[in-house]
C-alpha cells in the first residue's frame, strides 16, 4: 500500500510459542503507548492469533507494525495498532451490536467478537468476493462461526441486524455513508477515517437524539472505501 514500506514475501519460519511471545510483547507495547486502557480489548488482543489471519508469505510478520496484503483487489490487513486505535474511542464493550466495514482477513471481527462477548453481535460487510472467501475461511479455522459475514457494499450497512452500538468503518470515505448513522441507535458511536483534502482523519462520531457531534482522534492512512459512497480518487 502506498506510503507503507513492504517487507519482502519470506516462507514462515515462526513457531506458534514465539508467536505467543510477540502477541504478549506488542500487548505490553500498545499498554505502553497508551493506546490500549480496556480490560476487555487486551483480552481480545492476548486470545486471537493475528498470524492466522495472514497470508503464509507475510505471516512471519505478523506482529510489525505494518499492513500487509491480503487477497483480493485492495484489501489489506490493518497494523497491529489499528485495533485499539479504533476500538478504545468507540468504547466497544460487552454486549454490544457492533458492525464492521471491510472485513478485510478477518481479524477486527474475531478481536470484535471477543471483546463484545456472548451477549453481543458482530456483522462485518465485505466487498471483493475474493477477500470475503478468505476472511470466511480464516475466521471458521479460528472457530469464529458466529460472526455475521456479508458480501456486499458496506455503505449501505446491513439493516437486518440494526440498530448498533457501534460501527467500525475501516476504509476511508469523503463522506460518511448516511445509511451507516441511520443504522446507529441513539448514544451509539461510529469510527470512520475520513478524507479531508489531502489527508486522512479519524473521524468519532457520537449520534444524539438531535443530530451528531463529531471529534477527530488522529491522521490515519487507510484504502479507500468503494461502492455507493467510495472515495472519489
Ligand atoms: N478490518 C480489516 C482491514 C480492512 S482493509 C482487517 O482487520 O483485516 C479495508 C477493507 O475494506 C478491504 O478489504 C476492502 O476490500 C474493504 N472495502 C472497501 N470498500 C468497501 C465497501 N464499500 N464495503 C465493504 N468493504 C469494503
Amino acid at each position: 500500500m502506498q506510503g507503507w514500506i513492504l517487507p519482502p514475501p519470506a516462507e514462515p519460519t515462526k513457531s506458534a510459542s514465539t508467536f505467543a511471545l510477540e502477541r504478549r510483547a506488542k500487548v505490553r507495547w500498545l499498554v505502553a503507548q497508551g493506546l490500549l486502557k480496556s480490560a476487555r480489548i487486551k483480552r481480545a488482543l492476548l486470545k486471537v492469533r493475528r498470524e492466522d489471519f495472514i497470508p503464509r508469505a507475510y505471516r512471519d510478520y505478523a506482529y510489525q507494525e505494518v499492513p500487509l496484503p491480503l487477497p483480493g483487489e485492495q484489501a489489506t490487513i490493518s497494523c497491529p495498532h489499528s485495533y485499539p486505535l479504533f476500538y478504545e474511542p468507540l468504547g466497544l464493550d460487552a454486549g454490544h451490536r457492533f458492525l464492521e466495514i471491510g472485513t478485510g482477513s478477518g481479524y477486527g471481527s474475531a478481536v470484535a467478537r471477543e471483546v463484545v462477548g456472548s451477549g453481543g453481535l458482530v456483522v462485518s460487510i465485505e466487498i471483493d468476493p475474493v477477500t470475503h472467501a478468505f476472511a470466511k475461511a480464516n475466521l471458521e479455522k479460528a472457530g469464529y462461526r458466529d460472526v455475521v459475514l456479508v458480501l456486499g457494499d458496506g455503505g449501505l450497512g446491513y439493516a437486518e441486524n440494526s440498530p448498533y452500538d457501534r460501527i467500525a468503518v475501516t476504509a476511508a470515505c469523503d463522506e460518511i455513508p448516511p445509511p451507516l448513522i441511520a443504522q446507529l441507535k441513539i448514544g451509539g458511536r461510529l469510527i470512520a477515517p475520513k478524507r479531508e483534502g489531502d489527508r486522512q482523519n479519524l473521524v468519532l462520531i457520537e449520534k444524539q437524539a438531535h443530530g451528531v457531534a463529531r471529534r477527530i482522534i488522529c491522521e490515519v492512512l487507510y484504502v479507500s472505501l468503494r461502492g455507493t459512497y467510495g472515495a472519489r480518487t
